[in-house]
């Protein structure tokens, strides 16, 4: 009889011929089912004909082996420490295998007899083929041509081998697994159908067949997600009732007109797209990519005065306390002297009232705007997550913009929804402050519609970065900050990254910012600003760098975002190798804002192949996007898809690297299912592997931000 996977995942694994010992190792490693066992895939395939014959493997390259166990001998050292020893023979020669670590695990995967694949790499040791730790798989005694090579588990004593056999039994005992997927998709893209893919996969008989059942096991995976994405999407879009935003007004008009340059190109689209979002009486869910510099706040003012104009009010959320301070002064900055028709006031108009709400509002100051807000006298409202909080009512909530998602939960985002009038939901854009390579977004905010600023403003010129890999370049890099000082420009120096606490943070800030004013940078006037320096203190400082009363900033992270000064034209980043790619950059585009030449130093030999990859990225490319895809491509979707996967995750194939097309296709499948009526047991399905409520199809990209 045909079967599903929901009826996999009634079958418990005690079906199968598995001991009562190895029953407690599945357990614990989540596997309880048939289903649980048939997806849990091999990491690889090894192909019996297509192995390194161990007499001719060359020595000091990591090759797998395929050969036969012929003796193994626990010994012990001088030091009294046991150790393992194998000799392995294929035929072609004899490999010795040395173990100091989990000797006994290793012994129990090297029964006298059988064979194994082993991965390492070969040394000459007293004039013998050596491999020392290799990665050891056991094949037993398969016989096919491709062996499947399964995840395997030191812990529980759970080898490649018992996975194997297990599977085997599992898909002879299983006559047909059912397609919940139609024909007409699978012809689109020439995909396999489910049960030859299972098979196949674990089963295969040729590396043909296993690249087929990958593709059609990834689209499955893929699909799940998309359809999960797009049905919330469509759900929120038919359930509730949005604002129908009058776009007539002239609010925006002049705001724009008022402007010293005009929108680029991409401004004016994704303002359009905004515009007919709102327009529209479905509530907008949209996300504004963009990379550093490419103008997303005017974009954003844009969206909230096109809900003031109608006679709503905006929000604006930031992720912390100073950045909500930097987007309130930048706003009012952006909006000063703007004034929007009042009948109530004499002059027939007001400035349009913009506060800032965080959680150092005074209560009294607190009691005043909340009664503002309810009256109507504030149209934007800038703040942290306090704007979210119960008690603030707004008398008519139209947009709300986020910035920086990553850093705001599920929840908070539902919870600025139940802000607006009534039944009604307020729009929301939601802003990234660097850009997720095109899959990633798909992925981790597919239920939003996406805007993308691709496009700097004219004028500006690269910044040229060089990465300060020894002594003699870092020389160069502060000379080029007295000869830019000289010129009449500004520099940043920004202090090594401490993750440890804010208070060896503070202490490296004020340590580089005194070593530099007695050394390299002796006679220029620098200032310091780190987490710890009171909040009025931080504005004087600013305000002087602003100026330009001081020539050099020595600074942590805190001016990573917002911070905005043209003349500014070299950054030094210290110990840029600790870092990550998505905050370097962040922090690069502080500089290059003006017209003139611009510097950025990274300082720091890498200190690993991939900080080293990492630094070499910035140098070569200054393009957002691709530094976010090089970023993707050193750190996985793991991280993407968030760290807390508990249970059965559905990403375990597919990569979002590797299957970026299929990210696309399996989008555009899923819109076509859910207008046609996704199938009733590809629902079932859904609600098996992906439950809402479970946060895994949108677990944040928090990872962009983690260095
Ligand atoms: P982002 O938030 O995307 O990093 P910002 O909105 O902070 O970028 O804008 C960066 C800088 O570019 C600001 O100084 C802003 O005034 C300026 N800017 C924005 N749009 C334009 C434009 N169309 N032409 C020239 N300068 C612009
Ligand atoms: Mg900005």
């Amino acid at each position: 009889m045909s079967k599903g996977l929901g009826d996999l995942a009634t079958l418990p694994v005690s079906r199968l011929k598995v001991t009562p010992k190895k029953l407690e190792g599945l357990t614990e490693l989540g596997i309880s089912s048939v289903l649980d066992l048939l997806l849990h895939y091999p990491r690889r395939h090894l192909d019996r004909t297509n192995q390194a014959a161990i007499g001719a493997a060359a020595v000091n390259e990591e090759v797998t082996v395929l050969a036969r166990v012929r003796r193994v001998n626990s010994r012990r050292s001088r030091a009294g420490k046991f150790f393992l020893e194998a000799d392995l023979f294929d035929g072609s020669g004899y490999l010795k295998l040395v173990f100091f670590n989990a000797v006994h695990y290793y012994r129990s995967l090297l029964a006298e007899g059988t064979e194994v694949a082993v991965f390492g790499r070969i040394e000459m040791s007293g004039g013998r083929r050596t491999m020392k730790h290799p990665v050891v798989d056991p094949v037993g005694d398969r016989t096919a041509r491709i062996v499947p090579i399964y995840p395997q588990s030191e812990k529980q004593h759970l080898t490649t081998w018992d996975f194997g056999r297990w599977i085997d039994e599992a898909l002879r005992r299983i006559d047909h697994l059912d397609d919940p997927v139609p024909g007409w998709v699978l012809d689109r893209f020439a995909l396999v159908d489910r049960d030859t893919a299972m098979r196949s996969f674990h089963l295969p008989e040729t590396m043909q067949e296993v690249n087929a059942a990958r593709k059609r096991l990834v689209f499955d995976e893929l699909l799940r997600i998309q359809l999960v994405l797009v049905r919330r999407k469509k759900e929120l879009e038919r359930t509730s009732k949005g604002i129908a935003h009058v776009l007539d007004g002239d609010l925006v008009g002049r705001f724009h007109r008022r402007l010293p340059f005009p929108l680029t190109r991409a401004q004016r689209d994704a303002i359009r797209e905004i515009g007919d979002d709102m327009a529209k009486p479905v509530p907008m869910h949209r996300l504004l990519q963009g990379d550093v510099g490419s103008g997303k706040t005017l974009v954003a003012v844009s969206a909230l005065l096109l809900a003031v104009q109608g006679g709503h009010q905006g929000a604006l959320m930031a992720p912390t306390e100073v950045l909500a301070e930097q987007h309130y002064l930048g706003v009012r900055a952006l909006l000063e002297g703007l004034t929007l028709a009042d009948d109530n006031n004499l002059f027939g108009d007001r400035p349009v009232g913009v506060e800032l709400l965080t959680n150092r509002t005074t209560a009294a100051e607190r009691t005043r705007l909340m009664q503002s807000l309810a009256d109507g006298d504030v149209d934007i409202l800038i703040g942290t997550h306090a704007l979210i909080q119960e008690k603030v009512a707004f008398r008519s909530l139209g947009v709300a913009v986020i910035d920086e998602q990553h850093r705001f939960g599920v929840e908070q985002r539902a919870a600025l929804r139940g802000k607006g009038e009534g039944e009604t939901v307020p729009d929301v854009l939601v802003m990234t402050a660097t850009p997720i390579p095109r899959t990633a977004a798909m992925t981790v905010y597919g239920d939003l519609d996406v805007s993308v600023l691709d496009e700097l403003p004219p004028g500006r010129t690269p910044v040229t970065t060089i990465w300060a890999r020894g002594p003699l370049e870092e020389v160069e890099a502060w000379s080029r900050v007295r000869a830019e000082v000289e010129a009449g420009h500004q520099a940043y120096v920004v202090a090594p990254l401490i993750d440890e606490s804010e208070k060896l943070e503070v202490r490296s800030a004020q340590e580089t910012y005194d070593s530099l004013r007695e050394g390299e940078l002796a006679g220029l006037r620098l200032g310091l600003l780190h987490g710890r320096v009171p909040a009025k203190e931080k504005e004087v400082v600013m305000e002087a760098f602003r100026n330009g009363d001081i020539d050099v900033l020595v600074a942590t992270t805190v001016i990573e975002v917002g911070v905005d000064v043209p003349n500014a034209s070299v950054m030094v980043i210290l110990d840029a190798d600790r870092f990550g790619i998505a905050q370097l950059h962040q922090l690069r585009g502080r500089v290059g804002r003006g017209a003139a030449v611009s510097w950025c130093y990274l300082v720091g030999a890498g200190a690993t192949p991939e900080s080293e990859e990492r630094l070499g990225a910035l140098e070569r490319s200054t393009d957002g996007f691709e530094l976010a895809e090089v970023d993707l491509d050193l750190r996985g979707e793991g991280t993407i898809m968030g760290v807390h996967q508990k249970g059965r995750n559905d990403l375990r194939l597919a990569s979002l690297r590797r299957d970026r097309e299929w990210v696309a296709r399996a989008r555009e499948i899923a819109f076509e299912l859910y207008d046609a009526g996704i199938p009733e047991h590809l629902v079932d399905e859904l609600d098996l592997l992906l439950p809402e409520g479970d946060e895994e199809a949108d677990a944040g990209a928090e990872f962009l931000f983690k260095s």
